[in-house]
């Protein structure tokens, strides 16, 4: 569904006054092999090209992956925290930049500046949070079973990743990867989303500036067919670690488990928001309408279901209805836009689908919202008003499928139990909520939720880098990224033995006499 895909295709030849950038690979920004360019497009103005980007094959992967080959031996050996400091060069050279990046980040991908900041600001707390483990990597020593024996257990690195990353978060998922891959010592080629490359970019270009060797960090822009899948089959990828849609993730975890590759996976999501009837019902509603609209729905975290105890639903669809009519829908760049774009047409159509399927086959309640947006500015872009259905039953298509755009679903509930089944009742597992004062509610609800993150009278976004990301089910694979957990997915364990004896001792045979 990538917006690049649908424009066209750019020949060397062509003359244009859009700016060309380039792949990044053994520390020179270069062509791709065959000098061709695909336009990234503004999604809130389609006539507004943000730059051309070079169309990439298995033959520019193949470069980079031997460029990141030959810097492999000197960046392991490099020690962990000599590593970090360069990444706590790169943090402050994010800091200064954040502003372009912000802006330039709502140009390519359409959320408003306030959420690009906040992409920012991830990529920077993740690397001010990530290298400082340069200074830790923790592992551990332990008693051995024999005397004068010692026995320890020490991170080591994987080898050469392979990330693949999505559109949703441009600047702040790539830094997810990158920074802890880095900080343990591994050397990387990044495939970034084809609709957001620039982001991807100003984060190379910080590193390079904060004096990454040449050949750690390469990027190759492109399709995921054409970047992608070479990448996830090069032989010398040790691991891949993906972010995107479960389709996807499913292909690529066949491939790597043929290839005996480590692979972390984060998928997808259709997470839900309980409000109990004793909730504070204004603050349900701002919750719901922040993790719902936000990113325009576009958030592995979206609030796409909100569960509701039917001694106040109607209390609180009047409420979110009524505010859901007054989001100010516009261009990201507008500081008083509060839903930008979706990313692009396979996208909009994909959501407008949805919302033809929730009133056609789901026969549920369309409360507002619909349509896509054509008239005056709004013709120029992809925008979609802000979409409620309600009186949703769990089991209908718009209550179990994620649709990744600016739509939720209400459900009326009658228990807390029953409640609880509807949130775990469908293929995802990412991110649940609850809403209620009681903390004997809360406790059982963070008790019996099956998902990755759960949040108590707040909506089901808004994670925070020192905590581990991740979901279960159909989210992902039981890898969990950011927090220190993130280290678990970029190094591998190595347990040493030390016999001090001077003689041959033989573990689970010898005798001790106490
Ligand atoms: P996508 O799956 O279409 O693409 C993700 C990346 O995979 C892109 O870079 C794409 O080019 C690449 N790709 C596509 N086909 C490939 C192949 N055959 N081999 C290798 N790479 C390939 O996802 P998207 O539309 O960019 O992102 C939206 C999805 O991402 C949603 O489902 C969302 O829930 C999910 N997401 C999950 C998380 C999480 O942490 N769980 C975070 C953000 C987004």
């Amino acid at each position: 569904m990538a917006k690049a895909k649908e424009a066209k295709k750019l020949n060397k030849k062509s003359e244009t006054r859009v700016q060309t950038f380039y792949n990044y690979i053994g520390g020179e920004w270069v062509k791709s092999a065959s000098g061709e360019y695909f336009e990234n497009i503004n999604p809130a103005d389609t006539k507004d090209v943000v730059g051309r980007f070079p169309l990439s094959s298995e033959e520019d992967v193949n470069r980079a992956v031997e460029a990141a080959k030959s810097a492999a031996t000197r960046w392991r050996r490099t020690p962990a925290p000599k590593r970090a400091e360069i990444l706590f060069r790169l943090a402050r050279i994010l800091e200064r930049d954040k502003d372009k990046f912000s802006r330039e980040m709502t140009r390519e991908m359409g959320k408003v500046l306030k959420e690009t900041g906040g992409d920012v600001q991830e990529a920077i707390d993740c690397t001010y949070f990530t290298a400082g483990e340069g200074r830790r990597l923790h592992g551990f020593t332990t008693p051995a079973e024999m005397p004068n024996k010692f026995a320890m257990c020490v991170r080591q690195p994987v080898g050469i990743c392979g990330l693949i990353t999505p559109f949703n978060f441009p600047m702040a998922i790539p830094s997810w990867k990158l920074i802890p891959a880095l900080v343990c010592g591994n050397t990387v080629v990044i495939k970034s989303g084809e609709d957001v490359p620039l982001s991807t970019i100003n984060l190379i270009k910080s590193c390079s500036e904060a004096g990454i060797p040449a050949g750690v960090v390469n990027l190759v822009n492109g399709h995921g067919a054409d970047v992608g899948a070479p990448l996830v089959n090069h032989k010398d990828i040790r691991l891949i670690s993906f972010t995107g849609s479960t389709d996807t993730g499913r292909i690529i975890a066949e491939q790597c488990a043929n290839q005996n590759k480590i692979v972390s996976l984060e998928m997808g999501g259709k997470n839900a928001i309980i409000v109990m009837d004793d909730a504070d019902i204004d603050n349900a509603v701002e919750g719901s309408l922040w993790g719902a609209f936000g990113t325009s729905g576009q958030r592995c975290t979206a609030s796409s279901r909100l569960v509701v105890h039917k001694k106040v639903y109607k209390k609180f669809t009047e409420k979110l209805v009524e505010r859901v009519k007054r989001l100010k829908v516009g261009n990201g760049l507008d500081e008083k836009t509060e839903v930008g774009p979706v990313i692009n047409q396979a996208a909009m159509e994909k959501i407008l689908g949805y919302i033809e399927i929730g009133q056609k086959e789901d026969k549920a309640t369309l409360a507002c919202g619909g349509n896509r947006l054509t008239k005056g500015d709004y013709a120029k872009g992809y925008f979609i008003e802000p979409t409620v259905f309600t009186d949703v039953a769990p089991d209908m298509r718009v209550g179990q499928e994620e649709i990744f755009g600016p739509v939720t679903s209400v459900i009326p509930f009658s228990t807390l139990d029953e409640a609880i089944d509807i949130v775990n009742n469908v293929k995802y597992g990412l991110s649940s909520a609850i809403y209620t004062q009681d903390v004997n509610q809360s406790f059982y609800a963070m008790q019996e939720l099956y998902t990755g993150i759960c949040y108590v009278n707040s909506a089901t976004i808004g994670a925070e880098v020192h905590l581990p990301f991740g979901g279960t089910k159909g989210t992902g694979n039981g890898h969990r990224e950011a927090g220190t957990q993130v280290l678990d997915i970029f190094t591998e364990w190595k347990s040493l033995y030390i016999d001090y004896s001077g003689k041959l001792q033989k573990a689970q045979i010898d005798e001790f006499e106490i």
